[in-house]
């Protein structure tokens, strides 16, 4: 009897084992599709968000012979599960592998909704991150910390809102917002189960598809994923179409990093935000922009100007022409890492 009793436990835990799997994460809800599949070559796709779901990074997918592989999965459960959804509008194969650009919030947190033979493939820096203290991290930590806040405000905007138009906009956002809250809630960070130092390469079919670490930048994991037939490099926050956050970032390597990339023979890029573009120059741009902010940064320190102060004089607008910056400035967290990073404590 013993016996049986433990047979029916094993098969009702493997059944709740089974049912949790496939199970919807929270927050899923949107209208209208999640995301546009940009089509940039045979197989190859640029998946950016359409707003009706909070999806954040982009994501590129690459339809092979036999299976499926995704690079970066977005910010929350809910939106790896969205995305896996609309991949199967267009192709029945499988996500068989995912890579991730790298440890960020915006790119790996649809992780942990895979099934565990899902290679989920980064650097070794990306796996020790998500192992250990990601969610840590001042990145993640505001973005976090923010929503209540911004729960809040939004629905306080709709109360005194009297356009119907533009309550209706709002509304929307609300819905995202919480949405996006209820699938961080159910976060578990999930680190690559296979990892790179440098470089590897994976073959299906007549694909060839590298991933490469350029060295240190962005973060000290980043990777590019390029496919030397079709000239395509997806490159995450290494390079995007605007500027890149710098919280985890070595600004003062980032562009030296950068030039190994200009070296790969490629016609497209497939950023990690904004759309695909297929200008190299944008790679001098931002070169220039991060070697200015670092000695700009330096400057403001040796004068003795706190990281606040500095956050709000660092003065980069002569890059305006290329860049996003509207006026003097640049994002605190990123001088902080500057100031760290010139104090030696990291
Ligand atoms: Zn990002």
């Amino acid at each position: 009897m013993k016996r049986l009793a433990l047979v029916a436990t094993i098969v009702l835990l493997a059944l709740v084992a089974a049912v949790a799997q496939g199970k919807r994460p929270a927050g899923t809800t949107h209208s209208g599709k999640a995301f546009r599949f940009n089509k940039v070559k045979d197989g190859v796709y640029h998946a950016v968000g359409t707003g009706s779901l909070a999806v954040v990074g982009n994501s590129s997918i690459i339809v092979n012979d036999e299976d499926v592989i995704v690079v970066d999965d977005h910010v929350s459960p809910a939106a790896a599960f969205v995305l896996l959804e609309e991949i199967k509008e267009f192709t029945n194969k499988p996500v068989r592998t995912v890579i991730n650009t790298h440890f960020h919030f915006d790119h790996a947190h649809g992780n942990q909704i895979f099934d565990p033979t899902v290679q989920i493939i980064g650097h070794e820096f990306t796996r020790r991150m998500l192992l250990n203290n990601s969610i840590g991290m001042p990145l993640y930590h505001n973005y976090l910390n923010g929503m209540p806040m911004q729960i809040e405000d939004l629905r306080k905007r709709i109360a005194a809102e009297s356009d119907a138009a533009a309550k209706a906009k709002l509304q929307t956002q609300l819905q995202v917002t919480e949405n996006n809250f209820a699938s961080q809630k159910e976060l578990k960070p999930t680190p690559p189960n296979v990892t790179l130092t440098t470089q590897m390469s994976l073959f299906r079919g007549k694909r060839e598809i590298q991933i490469r670490f350029l060295g240190r930048g962005h973060t000290a994991g980043d990777v590019v994923v390029y496919l030397p037939n079709e000239k395509v490099v997806m490159t995450g926050d290494f390079l995007t179409a605007g500027l890149s956050n710098m919280s985890d970032s070595f600004p003062n390597e980032w562009a030296d990093s950068l030039e190994a990339l200009k070296k790969i023979d490629f016609d497209t890029v497939l950023p990690g935000h904004g759309e695909a573009f297929t200008d190299k120059a944008k790679i001098d741009y931002f070169q220039a922009y991060l070697r200015d902010v670092w000695s700009e940064v330096s400057r403001l320190k040796k004068q003795g100007v706190s990281p606040e102060e500095a956050s709000k004089r660092a003065d980069l607008t002569k890059h305006k022409e290329h860049l996003p910056i509207q006026g003097p400035g640049v994002p605190l967290i990123g001088v902080q890492r500057i100031y760290s990073l010139l104090d030696g404590k990291l």
